[in-house]
């Protein structure tokens, strides 16, 4: 791998993969999941991942989020090695710099809408009047001002994985990892947190990676990738022709 040695990443990307592969050892060989991927995400793009189920698309996520290590490849974010990482910065990473979304909201059962919100900046010892101000804004944006005070039973699936975005933005991440976060949801909540997912793009020029089976919610992507047996095959021109189709349409 002389030639991943001497990579030099763009800094002009926010997250960069170089080759990254991700093998497992299995009684009678290896199981390769993701195999020389080599991505790119630019800050303020909404990446979507799609692909058929078991392709690899947690995998990646996780490799990018550093919640995994890759067999092979680099991951650069703002242009520095993650493998290089201590532990020490991986946790100041995830402090700092991500916000994640699963298909399960993984809230704090005995915390209420507003105290799981607040978390990340009590982990990383942030002022508490100025996060607390910030949770309230952040679950008013997510329309669920009148729910701060809910534990996770008291409120409903789509309520819940918007405190789930609403956590996810607490720390202000450079990026949000998201893995099928619709995945739980009916249509209509399904479509209030593509909308909200979408607004916090344009208005706040918040970064997205999404992994979904969700078509619909793929439709925001500015950048689409397909999943196919651990190689993603890059899609640049999904905006454009969402913008033609838009067209074409008479909308
Ligand atoms: P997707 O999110 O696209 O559905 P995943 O990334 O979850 O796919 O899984 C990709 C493949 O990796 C699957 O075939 C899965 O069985 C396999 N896999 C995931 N974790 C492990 C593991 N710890 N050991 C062996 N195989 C695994
Ligand atoms: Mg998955």
């Amino acid at each position: 791998m002389v030639q991943a040695i001497f990579y030099i990443p763009s800094v002009s990307f926010l997250l960069e993969t170089k080759e990254v592969s991700k093998a497992y050892r299995e009684t009678g060989g290896n199981l390769e999941i993701l195999k020389n991927v080599n991505f790119t995400l630019s800050e303020g793009k909404i990446a979507v991942l799609t692909g058929p189920s078991g392709s690899g698309k947690s995998t990646f996520l996780n490799i990018v989020g550093a919640l995994d290590k890759p067999t092979g490849g680099m991951v650069f974010f703002n242009g520095k090695e993650m493998s290089k990482f201590s532990r020490k910065e991986i946790n100041g990473f995830h402090r700092e710099k991500l916000g994640f979304m699963f298909q399960f909201h993984h809230l704090l059962a005995e915390f209420t809408a507003l105290e799981n919100v607040l978390m990340p900046a009590r982990i990383a010892r942030q002022n508490y009047k100025e996060s607390r101000a910030r949770a309230l804004d952040l679950l008013n944006i997510v329309g669920l001002s009148e729910r701060i005070s809910h534990l996770p039973r008291e409120l409903s699936g789509g309520e819940r994985q918007r405190v789930a975005l609403a956590r996810a933005l607490m720390n202000k991440p450079s990026l949000i990892i998201a893995d099928e976060p619709s995945g739980n949801l009916d249509e209509k909540n399904a479509e209030v947190l593509k909308s909200l997912i979408l607004d916090l793009n344009k208005k706040f020029g918040q970064t997205f990676l999404i992994a979904t089976h969700d078509m619909d919610l793929a439709g925001i992507a500015t950048d689409r990738w397909l999943v196919a047996h651990g190689t993603i095959i890059v899609n640049t021109n999904a905006y454009e022709r969402r913008k033609s189709v838009r067209t074409s349409m008479g909308t």
